[in-house]
């Protein structure tokens, strides 16, 4: 292919001079994080390479079938590796317990699209330009000209969709639908992924949006909405963590907020937000970075100790100054 990124080149001789290689991702991983991985694993396994996929935590259920031979695992100490990639990962820190078992490798490659990834590889490439980790992994195997099987469509369909809110977001590009043509074209499965992905939920999940929409509160003249849940809140409804992704959106969607919160306690004194933005000049990645957090311009998180009301009392405050700063 003619005039592509250096970068690509630097990443195919890395992958070509390794034998053994371990793929891995952020913690909580969404549909971006487990695509990729897998999308990767599977091309990397075709072209005869060893492979390892880790990540600290397992599969969540609605991306389960993308994982019927359970490729993705939990991370294991001592093992060596001539080569490690990260997918989607914003900073060492996100890929938690993989970060200690990862440390013998010859090559450390970093492939993201986060704003704010701190570039922690040897090689890194990072294009906050595009929407999904699955649109660089999409490139990076067309660029090698490795095979695109139905499998690997599955994966980096379900990717680029679920990191695009179904294309709706506006770091959707042209391209975008041009990947999600050709991914269609060598065999994702639309119908299985859009019924697995978004139009089946546990019952668990639904009680969990019942409380949301009873708790969330509006202040800043409804342009903030917030809620909190509580590790009850999970117990209560048989929820688990991952039942939690996409909460979120329900409540970003009220006409006239502009920043959404979740608070979720992790410990009693641990605290994960999750922020959403629909205004152009608030950009919560900003906001998260305060608290030592990243993401995008439109979505951003981070991990805030400190007692509870006291981290509800600083964020709300950030967002307000985001806010009125906008103004
Ligand atoms: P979510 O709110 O869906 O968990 O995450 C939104 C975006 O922010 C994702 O791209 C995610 O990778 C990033 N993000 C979420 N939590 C953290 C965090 O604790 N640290 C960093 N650096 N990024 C985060
Ligand atoms: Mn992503």
């Amino acid at each position: 292919m003619k005039n592509r990124p250096k970068i690509i080149d630097r990443i195919l001789e890395g992958i070509r001079d390794s034998r053994t290689i371990c793929v891995v991702g952020h913690v909580r991983p969404d549909g971006d994080c487990i695509g990729s991985q897998l999308g990767l694993t599977l091309a990397l396994q075709n072209e005869g390479k060893k492979v390892w996929c880790w990540n600290e935590d397992i599969v969540p259920d609605k991306l389960a079938f993308l994982d019927p031979d359970k490729i993705v695992q939990k991370p294991r100490p001592g093992m060596e590796f001539d080569c490690v990639i990260a997918t989607d990962a914003a900073s060492f820190e996100r890929l938690g317990k993989v970060g200690a078992c990862i440390n013998k490798r010859k090559l450390f490659i970093n492939i993201d699209h986060h704003q704010s990834n701190t570039r922690y590889a040897d090689i890194n490439w990072i294009s906050a330009k595009e929407p999904s980790s699955g649109e660089i992994i999409f490139r990076l195997l067309k660029s090698a000209n490795w095979p695109i099987t139905p499998a690997i469509a599955d994966c980096l369909f379900t990717a680029v969709s679920t990191d695009t809110g179904s294309f709706q977001y506006p770091s959707t590009r042209p391209s975008t639908y041009n990947v999600a043509g050709e991914l269609v074209k060598r065999g994702a499965d639309l119908a299985k992924i859009c019924d697995e992905v978004y139009q089946s939920y546990p019952l668990s999940r639904v009680k969990l949006l019942k409380h949301v929409y009873n708790n969330f509160r509006l202040t800043h003249g409804d342009q903030i909405a917030y809620f909190w849940l509580k590790k009850a809140d999970f117990t209560r409804t048989g929820a688990d963590t991952s039942d939690s992704e996409g909460l979120i959106d329900h409540i970003r969607a009220i006409e006239p907020v502009e920043v959404a919160c979740l608070f979720e306690e992790m410990e009693p004194e641990m605290t994960r937000i999750s922020l959403r933005s629909k205004n152009e000049k608030v950009n919560v990645n900003e906001i998260a970075a305060l608290f030592n957090g990243g993401g995008h311009k439109a979505a951003a998180g981070a991990r805030i100790p400190g007692p509870p009301l006291s981290v509800q009392r600083r964020v709300i405050a950030a967002i307000k100054k985001a806010l009125d700063a906008a103004e």
